[in-house]
């Protein structure tokens, strides 16, 4: 078994109070780990730590702080293999995706390395004045991340707060914080001084909240569900922090009469299925042209079927478990309630049978036909492996139907021509648009949400704008 710590100035430490939580696989129950379950007051502890490494990092020069990101990715890829495996046994994911998850969190620290030394401010000439424009860190930054690529998403804040000169206090998901938190402690082994990196454990309601509601923290960048969103945003407004939320999502997938059906297909049932559905840019809602819908169902579950489910450390598995029991209970909610409103069921629809799932959250990838925006599945976050299908007759109403959504994170788009393609990428209220690919992450380029989704922006040169404030200085000649 697994003995996780936590990580406050520098030193490995359990919570103030001696309390543990356990942490099962959920393929199939057994115990992985004991995890400290810190409290408010650890997680003061750690704001004061990084507040206190704060005037000496945020002042340091970007090529030191370049070479010492480029070493903690060098570490992370050394430790590749300890911090996939226990990535795969707290949440689910197959071994081969955990390992593209830590591996992807070596280059976002590897980008962020290069990208904080392009950190230039400006020089501008007046009649009797010279002003110098600098982009300084904002401070202490609290970075509260979930269960679904815990170490990714962490990794997207880390990079960007520690490039800019910010400290950081990390608060990774209570359900899944162990491969988090050794990536933290090889981020903080490539030589950073004590507490400029900090990891508290705990519940969401304490550490998190603390962290959130602490005036030390200046800066909250957050990626979770929309409600917690909204508590913080409300919450960070009695000490106006700067806060960036990356929130759900609800994307919708247009498969154009022209387009290439077998890529699109393919592309579309491993979106709406890899990570269980469990992704914020799934694919939640195909909207198909009415003349090519038979052929792109039957090749879409031609695709769907041939997806391994199995424990995720085992060989050749494509799914593994859901990451919980409430995350499958909702899936199922949800697809019992578009069967009741007369949706068909063309896949799935329950747990695989056979012994070796009877005791995991495993849940059938499902395909749905003869849906509505009546439906829960079309309307909220499903977050599980469900793909409902419907039809569409003019590219415009294909748009709207998008468009008719609380949430504008990614929206997907296939067609082979140039034009259909423009014209909705123009018109798609979302943060991402994907024409002809389903993935709208790019280290390079800026990823987040419209509408509900949230707003700010991780990854890019934009993501490290997030940490950092202006600051005008003003020579009178
Ligand atoms: P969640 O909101 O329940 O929890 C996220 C984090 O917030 C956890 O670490 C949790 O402990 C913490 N938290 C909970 N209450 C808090 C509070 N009051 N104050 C401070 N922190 C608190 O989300 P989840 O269930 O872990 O993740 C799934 C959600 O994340 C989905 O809605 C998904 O769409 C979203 N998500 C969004 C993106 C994106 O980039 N937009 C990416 C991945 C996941």
């Amino acid at each position: 078994m697994f003995n996780a710590s936590m990580l406050i100035n520098g030193s490995q430490v359990p919570a103030l109070s001696g309390r543990t939580t356990e942490i099962r696989n959920p393929a199939n129950q057994e115990l992985v780990a004991e995890v400290p379950s810190g409290g408010r007051k650890d997680a003061e502890m750690a704001l004061e730590a990084a507040k206190k490494a704060f005037p000496e990092w945020s002042l340091a020069t970007s090529a030191l702080r370049a070479d010492l990101l480029h070493e903690a990715a060098r570490l992370v890829r050394q430790r590749c293999e300890q911090i996939a495996r226990l990535l795969t046994q707290e949440m689910g994911k197959p071994l081969k995706y955990s390992r593209l998850e830590v591996l992807s969190s070596a280059d976002v620290l590897d980008y962020y390395a290069e990208e904080g030394k392009r950190n230039f401010g400006q020089w501008i000439s007046s009649p009797r004045s010279r002003s110098i424009v600098l982009r300084q860190p904002v401070g202490v930054a609290a970075l509260i991340t979930p269960w679904n690529y815990p170490v990714d998403l962490l990794a997207w804040k880390v990079g960007p707060a520690l490039a800019a000169g910010c400290t950081v206090v990390a608060k990774p998901p209570s359900i899944a914080p162990l491969a988090a938190t050794e990536f933290m402690k090889a981020v903080n082994d490539a030589g950073l001084p004590g507490g400029v990196v900090n990891v508290v454990l705990g519940p969401g309601s304490e550490v998190g909240a603390e962290l959130v509601e602490n005036p030390i923290s200046k800066k909250v960048a957050f990626t979770g569900e929309t409600e917690t969103g909204r508590w913080i945003m409300e919450h960070s407004a009695r000490h106006l922090k700067r806060v960036s939320l990356e929130l759900g999502g609800h994307s919708p997938f247009i498969v154009c009469e022209d387009a290439d059906l077998d890529k699109a297909a393919a592309a579309g049932a491993i979106r709406a299925f890899s990570n269980m559905g469990q992704i914020c840019i799934s694919v939640n809602r195909i909207y198909v042209a009415q003349e090519i819908a038979g052929e792109f169902i039957e090749k879409f579950i031609e695709r769907a079927g041939r997806l391994k489910i199995g424990n995720g450390l085992e060989q050749d598995v494509d799914l593994g478990p859901m990451a919980s029991g409430s995350q499958r209970d909702k899936t199922r909610e949800h697809v019992a309630d578009a069967l009741q409103k007369g949706a068909r069921l063309l896949l799935g629809g329950r747990e695989p049978d056979g012994a070796e799932y009877s005791k995991g959250y495993f849940y059938q990838p499902t395909v749905l036909s003869g849906v509505d925006h009546g439906m829960k599945v079309m309307r909220e976050e499903t977050f599980g492996p469900v793909a409902p299908i419907t039809t569409f007759e003019t590219v415009d109403q294909a748009i709207g139907l998008a468009n008719d959504s609380q949430y504008g994170l990614a929206s997907y788009v296939y067609t082979e021509s140039l034009e259909s393609a423009i014209y909705a990428a123009e018109r798609l209220e979302s943060g991402g648009v994907g024409i002809n690919i389903n993935n709208v992450v790019d280290i390079q380029a800026p990823f987040g949400g419209w509408k509900q989704s949230g707003f700010g922006r991780e990854l890019g040169r934009q993501g490290l704008d997030s940490y950092l404030e202006l600051k005008h200085i003003r020579i009178g000649l």
